[in-house]
């Protein structure tokens, strides 16, 4: 279960916008619950979506484009998945979850880590920035944001790890969303 919390979800700081609209709603929302059942879109999961829509966030359920993706090191990127979990693109508030988490029955996890990055980007008025929690990290999230290369993404990663694995995480990313954002 611990595992399952413990996603790869990979944060790009920036890039251009052109490939966002080739798999631009690549699932229709209404048909996507037939579609994975049984695997549905849990209530949590459509009202964290929505809220982060109502703050002008793009939240895209679709395998995410082929972005440049933050560096990480070479140990990690060998076990890395092809596709990116989840991925936030600062540059026109754009999230992307990708179908698969539904089958893994890790969506929720997925959706509150990018709505952590969602929260540091508002904190940071467009450029991702640490909200400055005072929550540590549980030992088994380390590694998760120890493989990227630079402090900055380091730091901003230990964040959305350290909500995502809290056993408040939802009301936890909610609160955060509406400090930061509105
Ligand atoms: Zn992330």
């Amino acid at each position: 279960m611990l595992k399952s919390l413990l996603l790869s979800s990979i944060l790009l700081v920036s890039q251009s916008t052109k490939s966002d609209r080739t798999v631009d709603n690549f699932y229709n929302e209404g048909n996507f619950s037939n579609a994975f059942s049984p695997y549905a879109i849990s209530p949590n999961f459509r009202e964290l979506k929505h809220k982060l829509e109502g703050y002008g966030f793009v939240v895209n359920i679709a395998i995410p484009p082929d972005y440049q993706l933050t560096p990480q090191r070479q140990d990690f990127q060998r076990r890395r998945v092809r596709k990116p979990y989840g991925l936030l693109n600062a540059s026109n508030k754009s999230i992307w979850i990708n179908p698969i988490v539904f089958e893994l029955g890790i969506s929720q996890p997925v959706l509150i880590h990018e709505t952590i990055h969602a929260a540091q980007f508002c904190q940071g008025k467009g450029n991702l920035q640490v909200l400055e929690l005072d929550i540590e990290p549980i030992k088994q999230a380390q590694p998760f944001f120890k493989r990227y290369v630079n402090t900055y993404s380091q730091q901003i990663e230990r964040e959305a790890y350290v909500v995502q694995t809290q056993t408040n995480s939802y009301e936890l990313a909610v609160s955060l969303l509406d400090k930061y954002c509105q």
